[in-house]
């Protein structure tokens, strides 16, 4: 990779919170790429995600930024809540590329997101726009599970400074499988746990888990319905 290009993380999610699992893997993310710099995007409205309500944009920003605040490399965009509609990743990353023509683009994912990308938005165009860092999630073990019609090809490692293991996308594009611990932590357990009365210390940052409870978040007894 040239060295005067920057690589730019861009790392969206819903973040209905944002949780120590989102930042423990943004910090691994910043520490592998040099000169780090990992670009958060709450999304104003995920579309993977149609039944889901999600928490007001103002909040899922407010409590992003907290829980980075202070941290070097790690910023927040309203990017996705800015342009409204469904936060489709394809127009995000070809923003950020006509935003940002000299940097390297890498897209970060949870491998149980990854292993649904063929129902999202002009997919193909997506896995042929930028490499992709996939994060491990609870039985996935960092292991790749393209949905089918995908092929990936397993080649030499090639993983910033990580360990892992690295494959060849379809259009050409790198998936890198970082050999990082798995995180049992999620947004949907989080806000069950606050709904019934839980102690949360631990799952989020400290700053978060004072803006839920300031802001009376995930106690509306209706909220956690979905499927
Ligand atoms: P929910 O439980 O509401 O579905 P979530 O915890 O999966 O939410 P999202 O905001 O949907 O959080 O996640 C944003 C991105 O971060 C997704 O790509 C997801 O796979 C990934 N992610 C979420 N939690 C973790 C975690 N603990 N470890 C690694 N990746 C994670």
């Amino acid at each position: 990779m040239d060295s005067q290009r920057t690589t730019v993380a861009l790392f969206g999610g819903t973040f209905d919170p944002f949780h120590n699992g989102h930042l423990r893997m943004a910090v691994e993310v910043m520490e592998a790429l040099g000169p780090p710099r990992v670009v958060l995007l709450p999304a104003h409205h995920p579309p993977h995600k149609p039944r889901q309500p999600v928490s007001d944009a103002r909040h899922r920003i407010a409590m992003t930024e907290a829980a980075v605040a202070g941290l070097p490399g790690i910023e927040v965009s309203d990017r996705e809540i800015r342009r409204e509609g469904p936060s489709y990743s394809l127009l995000t990353v070809l923003e950020f590329r006509r935003a940002e023509p000299s940097a390297d683009l890498v897209f970060v994912v949870g491998a149980d997101a990854f292993a649904e990308v063929s129902a999202w938005h002009r997919y193909e165009e997506l896995l042929a726009a930028c490499d992709f860092v996939l994060l491990p999630r609870p039985g996935t073990d960092g292991v790749p599970r393209p949905p089918s019609g995908i092929r990936i090809e397993k080649e030499e490692p090639h993983c910033y400074s990580w360990k892992g293991n690295s494959f060849r996308l379809p259009g050409g594009r790198r998936l890198f499988c970082p050999s990082l611990p798995t995180l049992d932590i999620s947004s949907r357990a989080i806000r069950e746990k606050v709904r019934t009365g839980k102690c949360i210390r631990g799952l989020v940052p400290q700053e978060v888990e004072r803006y839920i409870r300031e802001h009376g978040l995930y106690i509306d007894p209706g909220e956690e319905t979905r499927p």
